[in-house]
């Protein structure tokens, strides 16, 4: 045994971790990252990891990118940063206008760009928005939110607030506001789903009628009765991330997008997890074989999407909403967007919900709220070069090339008994662990199945992070076939070794 590097023991002296049980944390020695380049992380003892989760789902380039290293050292030569209370700055003018033309793609809806500083600073502006919005324009003095089974969509009380992951509701019931939720569609464990498990995806092989979609027009009624309908749903499109990498089937987030605007709801579109490219090329504009060879078990909920929008959709679309051609009312995004090299967040909204806070300087229609680093120019900086990079040839054909290469790595993991579900949206995927995959039987959380793969993943080079029995795999986008076939690899071992 050798001593524990330096660094890891000062972690051990001071460091407390996010979501960690410092009791385990203090148990072993920490990887200590020191520097990182394309998709490999190196630490403090020379050893060399696969970056199997984007730097938990923030990184997209890799790291070390040359044209974002240049453009935050460019922007340090001028300066790093100054407030954006009571000043504009040059990268977040050029950021804010950058973002609402990917966003809109042309069409007229989101406006206007708040910075924040995370995700969840982002849904927090979002909500406050939206409660005031709903307030002032008459549609509720105590204006209600609903949100999905398991959403997730940050840490600070408004967010967790939105969010309905269980454990975290119990840890903190006293501090938050009530917010209702509905069923999302998760296909594999859904009551309503009369398929026998199979060896694919279960959105591929699901029997039901939709009958999550009625639930939430039933919700949406329901509400509308007691004479308080919501003030808005909030989703994470296409992809439920912390939930456990729980996918929507196609055609759900238009229909559902369509019953929120018919009851007069506003949309808030989590894009904290899925924006800038993560939810890959839309699949209708996938040539690759194995998109065109799939079956098309969502031919019924297909009916229901509007069919005049798909047409808009095109490869260069870099948020899930524009998959299904949902125009929200509040777009989130951060992880992502400074390419995961800084902390940085911004919320979009539309003309309607800005001019609701017009008015006399006497009528206190300010919005009150904002951040020290509000609009920081390290950060809008490193934005703008990731989205030049995200938006180049070489970027959209290595993301084709990868999201084709992930896919079939990942299909050889079906012949592991403990893979119960492979869920891939574009370029990221959870893998759901069981006891067996003929009965779906769930291990218990106690005896950390996810968490044994990963740490036997860890030791063959390869790093992510479970949530529960879901095993994440989101690879930056310069991964390399070498590299996804090592990962999906270093996973197939695990597996077999831990379980
Ligand atoms: C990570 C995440 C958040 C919270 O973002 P932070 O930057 O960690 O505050 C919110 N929503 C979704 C969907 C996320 O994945």
């Amino acid at each position: 045994m050798t001593a524990m590097h330096k660094l890891a023991e000062l972690d051990h002296q001071y460091v407390w971790h996010p979501f960690t049980q410092m009791r385990d944390w203090l148990k072993r020695e920490p990887i200590v990252i020191v520097s990182g380049k394309g998709a490999v992380l190196r630490d403090a003892r020379n050893r060399e990891y696969l970056d199997a989760n984007a730097s938990i789902w923030t990184n997209l380039h890799g790291h070390g990118h040359p044209q974002i290293n240049a453009a935050v050292r460019k922007q340090l030569g001028k300066i790093a940063h100054s407030s954006a209370l009571g000043f504009a700055n040059e990268p977040a003018s050029l950021l804010a206008n950058r973002l609402v033309s990917v966003a809109g793609q042309g069409k007229p809806g989101l406006a206007k760009v708040f910075f924040s500083d995370d995700g969840s600073t982002a849904m927090e502006v979002a909500l406050k928005l939206a409660y005031v919005h709903a307030q002032r324009t008459g549609r509720a003095k105590r204006p209600r939110f609903l949100s999905l089974q398991g959403a997730y969509h940050g840490d600070t009380v408004g967010a967790v607030g939105l969010g309905h992951i269980d454990l975290f509701h119990k840890t903190y019931a006293g501090l938050l506001f009530k917010t209702d939720q509905v069923m999302a569609p998760y296909c594999y464990r859904c009551p309503f789903n009369r398929a026998k498990p199979e060896r694919a995806d279960a959105r591929e092989y699901r029997k039901c009628n939709h009958e999550c979609i009625d639930l939430i027009e039933k919700r949406f009624a329901v509400q509308k009765r007691k004479g308080n309908p919501y003030a808005a749903f909030v989703i994470e499109p296409l992809m439920q991330g912390a939930a456990g990498m729980i996918p929507q089937p196609r055609g759900w987030l238009g229909r559902v997008a369509e019953i929120a605007r018919s009851e007069g709801a506003q949309l808030i579109a989590d894009e904290v997890m899925t924006g800038f490219g993560r939810t890959g090329i839309p699949a209708r504009q996938n040539q690759s074989r194995n998109f065109a060879a799939m079956p098309d078990a969502h031919a019924g909920l297909e009916l229901c999407a509007p069919s005049a929008t798909t047409a808009a959709i095109s490869s260069r679309s870099l948020f899930a909403c524009q998959h299904e051609g949902v125009q929200p009312d509040y777009l989130c995004v951060a992880k992502g967007l400074t390419g995961g090299y800084l902390p940085m967040a911004a919320t979009l909204t539309t003309q309607a919900v800005f001019d609701a806070f017009l008015g006399d300087y006497s009528e206190f229609k300010t919005f009150f709220h904002g951040h020290s680093f509000t609009g920081n120019q390290l950060g809008a900086a490193a934005a703008l070069a990731s989205l030049n990079v995200l938006q180049s040839g070489a970027s959209l054909r290595a993301r084709q090339r990868l999201q084709q290469t992930f896919t079939e790595q990942l299909q050889s993991l079906w012949s592991l008994p403990q893979v119960g579900d492979i869920r891939q949206v574009g370029l990221m995927a959870g893998i759901e662990l069981v006891k067996d995959w003929r009965t779906r039987a769930p291990f218990k959380l106690r005896e950390q199945a996810g968490i044994r793969v990963c740490e036997a993943m860890g030791r063959r080079g390869v790093l992510t992070r479970p949530i529960g029995n879901v095993i994440v795999l989101m690879p930056p986008y310069c991964m390399t076939a070498a590299q996804v076939a090592r990962m999906v690899g270093a996973l197939h071992e695990s597996i077999g070794e831990a379980l």
